[in-house]
C-alpha cells in the first residue's frame, strides 16, 4: 500500500462518480436498489435516484454532500465506518419514519481496487417494506387459526371427559353433552369451510359463472334459507328490492354474499328488530344495502371489520359461534365482481352495508 495506490484509487473514485458513460447512468438509473458511494472523508461520491428517493439530497448545498447530509441514522453510519476502517462488510436494518414508514434491508461493504485500505464503501438499501408485511399477515393469519380452532376443540375435549366420566349413567347429562359437542363440531365445520373458501377466494382460482339475475327474486330466494333463523329471534326482515332490478352476477357468490350479511344483520340485532335488503341503480351500477336496527359498529371497528379473523368485542363475549371471515369473504367475492362494499353504522341504533353489482340491463 503506498500513498500514489491510494490517489490512483481516489482519482478512479472521481471519475467514476462523475462519469457521465451512458451505460453507467442507466445502470443507475435502472436499479430498484438505493445505492450510496461514500469515501473516506463520508463525503458521497454516486447516489442513484432510488437512493435519493430514500434520503432527498438537501435543496441547496454549497459544499461536497456528505453522508449526515442524508441521514444521522447511528447504525447507517457505523456501518460505512467500519467498512471503511476495518474493511469489513455489515448487513442492517434500516427504517425510515419520514411519511409511510418504509424497512430496508442494507448491505455495506468496502470498495478496494488497487489499495489494499478502501478508499470507499458501497451500500445497497433493498426495500423490505412489502416483505415484512407479509410475514406479519402470516404469522397473524396462524396465530388467529390456531386460536380459533383451539377453542372449539377444548370444548369437544371437555364434552368428551364428562360424558367418559358420569355422561352414560345419567341420559340427560349425556343428551346435553351431545348436543354440545354438535354445536362445537359444526362450529368447527364452519371454521374449515370458511377458511378453505377465503383460500381459494383470495388465490385467484375461483372463476364466476356471471348471470344475468333478477335481484327480487335472487333475495327471496335467499329469505327462504335465512327466515327461520330471523323468525327464531323475532325479527322481522322485507325484501324492498324493486322487481325490475337485474345484475350482472353469479348467483351462488351472490347467494354467498347476501347469506353472511343477512346472518350478521340478524345475529347482531336485538329481539323485535328489522332488516331490510333495498336497492338502486346509479349509472352502470346497482347498490345494494342490507340495512339492520341492530347494536351497531363502534367507529374504530367499522375499518378492521372487512380484516381476516377480526371480530367486534360483542361477537366475542357473545359466542355468535362466528369466526370473523364471513366479512372478509364477502368483501372478496364483491370485488371479485368488480364492485366495492363500505359500511355505515351508529352503535345502538343499527348498520348498513352497501355494495355494488353491475346492472345487467
Ligand atoms: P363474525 O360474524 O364471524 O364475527 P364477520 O367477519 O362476519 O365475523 O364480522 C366481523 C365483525 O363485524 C363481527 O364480529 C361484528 O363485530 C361486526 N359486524 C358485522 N356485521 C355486523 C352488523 N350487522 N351489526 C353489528 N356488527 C356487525
Amino acid at each position: 500500500m503506498t500513498p500514489a495506490t491510494e490517489s490512483a484509487d481516489r482519482d478512479f473514485l472521481r471519475e467514476l462518480a462523475h462519469s457521465p458513460h451512458p451505460v453507467w447512468q442507466a445502470v443507475l438509473a435502472a436499479m430498484r436498489e438505493g445505492l450510496l458511494i461514500v469515501d473516506r472523508e463520508t463525503t458521497v461520491l454516486v447516489q442513484n435516484p432510488a437512493a435519493e428517493s430514500i434520503f432527498p439530497p438537501p435543496p441547496i448545498s454549497s459544499r461536497p454532500l456528505r453522508l449526515i447530509d442524508l441521514t444521522r441514522d447511528p447504525a447507517v453510519h457505523e456501518g460505512f465506518r467500519e467498512a471503511l476502517d476495518q474493511g469489513t462488510s455489515r448487513e442492517l436494518r434500516f427504517e425510515l419514519r419520514r411519511g409511510e414508514p418504509r424497512v430496508f434491508h442494507v448491505t455495506i461493504t468496502p470498495l478496494r481496487f488497487a489499495s489494499e485500505e478502501p478508499q470507499a464503501a458501497l451500500g445497497v438499501f433493498v426495500e423490505i417494506t412489502a416483505l415484512e408485511h407479509l410475514e406479519r399477515v402470516r404469522r397473524d393469519f396462524f396465530a388467529n387459526l390456531s386460536h380459533e380452532l383451539r377453542t372449539p376443540l377444548a370444548a369437544i375435549l371437555a364434552y368428551v371427559e364428562t360424558l367418559q366420566e358420569v355422561g352414560l349413567e345419567d341420559p340427560e347429562h349425556a343428551r346435553r353433552c351431545l348436543e354440545g359437542l354438535f354445536r362445537q363440531a359444526q362450529r368447527l365445520h364452519a371454521l374449515v369451510r370458511d377458511i378453505t373458501d377465503l383460500a381459494e377466494i383470495e388465490s385467484g382460482v375461483v372463476a364466476l359463472s356471471l348471470d344475468v339475475l333478477p335481484l327480487h327474486t335472487l333475495v327471496e330466494d335467499v329469505l327462504t334459507l335465512i327466515r327461520p333463523q330471523a323468525q327464531e329471534r323475532d325479527i322481522s326482515i322485507a325484501n324492498e328490492v324493486p322487481e325490475d332490478i337485474q345484475v350482472l352476477a353469479d348467483p351462488f357468490r351472490l347467494t354467498q354474499i347476501l347469506q353472511n350479511l343477512l346472518d350478521n344483520a340478524i345475529k347482531f340485532n336485538r329481539p323485535g328488530g328489522h332488516v331490510g335488503i333495498t336497492a338502486r341503480r346509479s349509472g352502470e351500477r346497482v347498490l345494494i344495502a342490507v340495512t339492520d336496527t341492530g347494536i351497531g359498529i363502534p367507529p374504530a371497528d367499522q375499518p378492521r371489520i372487512f380484516e381476516r379473523f377480526y371480530r367486534g368485542e360483542k361477537s366475542r363475549s357473545r359466542e355468535t359461534g362466528g369466526s370473523g371471515l364471513g366479512l372478509a369473504i364477502v368483501k372478496h367475492l364483491v370485488q371479485l365482481h368488480g364492485g366495492e362494499i363500505t359500511v355505515r353504522s351508529e352503535p345502538g341504533r343499527g348498520s348498513e352495508f352497501t355494495f355494488s353489482l353491475k346492472t345487467a340491463d
